[in-house]
């Protein structure tokens, strides 16, 4: 029997392997596909579908999907961690500055080394994003290309400024140069965030539990919307503080970016989840249909 007859109906076919209903986790083995379930009476072909997923099996092959899984898990990690890195010291040293008595010392747990840290951490991410680029020279290629691009120039200038930040520790510079610094920061982030999109999008689709989920589904651009209502506040600030006599605006302000960076963290912690999911996928991609399903004669045949 053609392959193409196997897909087009399951009339004919048996299941041929311990395939267990989605509707009550009886086994289906030497069924007809085109039947029901003896036990709960859901439509075998229902099960069928759920577990080959179509959707997924009508894209392109990847030449590597193991790698990309992999890379892409590691780069949200590293995204993860980086961020983290970065807003530990400036936390705790809000924290301290916020106790009058002084005795506090949250920054002893986040040492001057933490940006440096977070840009080595990016480098390694980095490395990550180069097993994403396609290896078989598909014409549809041309779009992931691209936005592996833009998220590798993202990168590179995070991490760039993660070491610009550590080194501005070291020598007295005015609060306008760290200000610039952060923001030049959270402009480096929206790029690689704009590069994520598309290489989520293209590579989600193959993760039944990515293209599904609506509440566990990190929306990029919700976290695009995080960094430029961040550098709004942090513009807003420095002008208020130039200013001085708006105390409340500049406490508003920062506040705003507070809440913003910490969207940003809770977001790319969410992106980790799914890169769990899509990277499951790619790794273990659902069965192809000739695998569940064998024709009658040949059931016959061997039975
Ligand atoms: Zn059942």
């Amino acid at each position: 029997m053609e392959q193409s007859d196997q897909e087009s109906s399951l009339k004919d076919a048996v299941v041929r392997t311990e395939l267990v209903c989605r509707g009550c986790q009886y086994n289906l083995y030497g069924l007809a596909a085109s039947g029901k379930c003896p036990e709960c009476g859901l439509d075998i072909s229902e099960t069928i579908i759920h577990t080959i997923d179509p959707a997924a099996s009508r894209l392109p092959n990847i030449a590597n999907p193991r790698a990309v899984g992999n890379g892409l898990l590691w780069l949200l990690v590293s995204l993860a961690i980086a961020t983290l890195f970065l807003i530990a010291r400036p936390v705790a040293l809000r924290l301290d500055a916020l106790d009058k008595t002084g005795v506090r010392d949250y920054s002893a747990f986040a040492p001057k080394y933490l940006p440096f840290a977070a840009g080595i951490v990016i480098l390694f991410g980095l490395f990550a994003a180069v097993r994403f680029i396609p290896k078989n020279g598909n014409k549809n290629d041309g779009a992931i290309r691209k936005d592996i691009r833009v998220l590798m120039t993202g990168m590179i200038g995070l991490s760039i400024f993660c070491f610009v930040s550590s080194g501005l520790q070291l020598i007295p510079v005015t609060n306008w140069i760290i200000s610039l610094t952060h923001i030049a920061l959270m402009v480096c982030a929206i790029i690689i965030l704009l590069g994520l999109k598309g290489i989520l999008r293209a590579v989600g689709q193959r993760s039944r539990e990515y293209r599904t989920a609506r509440g566990g589904r990190q929306g990029i651009r919700a976290m695009i919307g995080a960094m430029l209502a961040a550098i709004t506040g942090e513009l807003v600030r420095l002008v208020a503080e130039r200013l001085g006599s708006f105390p409340t605006i500049e406490i508003m302000a920062m506040v705003a970016t507070w809440m913003s960076v910490l969207m940003l963290l809770i977001g790319l912690i969410y992106l980790v989840v799914n890169g769990w999911w899509i990277r499951k996928a790619l790794c273990k991609p659902p069965p192809k249909i000739s695998m569940i399903l064998s024709s009658r004669d040949d059931w016959d045949a061997r039975n």
